[in-house]
């Protein structure tokens, strides 16, 4: 089989909230998010979607994904999409770095893998564990009491798992972090992220205010070595997301114990292949992850499924339904969130169908 074109589609996806913030006063209104869709001679076509969380959450942005793709797509032309370690190699080979170029078009090739095989990714990813997966709850960042309202309000939507957006003002997001968790259940999980938001000695003084409480830490600072340094002096369960961007990276941090869970978003990875091999590599570990992008609609969602749904049950802190948080549809066939949970397609490849007419022309085809 050979690849034979691509299709490349912008979409907006509006927020159901009307926004999204996070710490250190970062929003986001609409996501900018770019689908690929990877033709080939065979009749099989596959679809991939990338939707970086704003320009200014990880270094990467929307417009850079179109022009890197614009840049990475010609030299694929012609090469096998069934082959995915070798077209991976050929992408690092052709663009160094830029993980979320590249990962809509291998999500594409593993949704093209998945209709030739006659499998659902899912299957091709390991196997599925268990009748579904747990969903958590982004909790945009908000006054102490609005935010506990909305996690009372979507836990009364069946979610069970809320991440709690802090690294604000350290006094705020103690308040925050209390009157989301006295809402909840034992049984509830409730993460505090801040996204890098937190200097070290502002975490301390957080991570101290609430060591009462069950709650997790995640990414309170910028770099690794904070990081750490805050795991160290802290007896909360500790999570890592931002800084664990590659298979060094997660080595290094297992072999430092410097978290007990970490966030494997696909896009930062570049695409289901890599995601895969961290994934595989955190379960021999003994890391539990939460298994997510940055953001998108339909298409990311149902990649996120599949890696999700075929991650052994115990290794799976959590994962996401990107798709509920926007208005916009753009494939039909991705998971819908049930009681706070959803479960991967079981039709062949990712199990979407693009929604045509919501995408309108590509802003840009390249052909043999
Ligand atoms: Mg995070």
């Amino acid at each position: 089989m050979k690849i034979t074109g691509f299709r490349v589609y912008q979409v907006d996806l509006p927020l159901h909230e009307g926004n999204y913030a996070w710490s250190e006063g970062k929003s986001v209104d609409v996501f900018d998010s770019t689908v690929v869709e990877v033709l080939t001679d065979s009749g099989h076509s596959g679809v991939g979607e990338v939707c970086p969380l704003g320009p200014v959450y990880l270094p990467a942005f929307a417009a850079g994904a179109r022009v890197g793709l614009a840049e990475l797509c010609p030299q694929l032309l012609g090469h096998n999409p069934l082959e995915l370690g070798r077209l991976n190699r050929t992408m690092d080979a052709a663009m160094k770095g830029h993980p979320y170029v590249k990962s809509a078009i291998d999500v594409a090739c593993w949704d093209i893998l998945g209709k030739q095989a006659g499998l659902p990714v899912c299957s091709l990813l390991g196997g599925r564990y268990g009748d579904d997966v747990v969903l958590y709850r982004a909790i945009s960042q908000q006054p102490a009491a609005q935010m506990a309202a909305n996690v009372k309000g979507y836990r009364d939507e069946g979610y069970r798992r809320f991440q709690l957006k802090v690294g604000g003002d350290p006094n705020e997001d103690i308040e925050r972090i209390r009157a989301a968790r006295e809402i909840l259940e034992p049984t509830d999980k409730l993460v505090a992220d801040a996204n890098t938001g937190w200097t070290m000695h502002e975490a301390m003084r957080v991570a101290g205010a609430v060591a009462d409480l069950d709650v997790y830490i995640e990414q309170p600072c910028e770099s690794y070595r904070q990081c750490l340094s805050v795991r160290r002096n802290t007896q909360l369960p500790f999570v890592l997301d931002e800084v664990i961007d590659s298979i060094d990276a997660i080595l290094v941090a297992a072999s430092d114990c410097a978290m007990d869970v970490v966030n494997i978003k696909i896009s930062k990875f570049g695409g289901l292949t890599k995601a895969r091999q961290a994934r595989d590599l955190c379960v021999s570990l003994g890391v539990a992850m939460t298994i997510e992008d940055t953001w998108g609609g339909d298409i990311v969602t149902a990649a996120i499924s599949h890696l999700a749904h075929s991650t052994p049950t115990e290794f799976l802190f959590t994962s996401t339904d990107f798709n509920s948080y926007v208005t916009q549809s753009i494939a039909d066939g991705a998971p819908q969130r049930e009681d706070g949970r959803m479960r991967a397609p079981t039709s062949p490849g990712l199990g979407v169908e693009l929604r045509r007419e919501v995408l309108g022309d590509p802003v840009f085809s390249i052909d043999f």
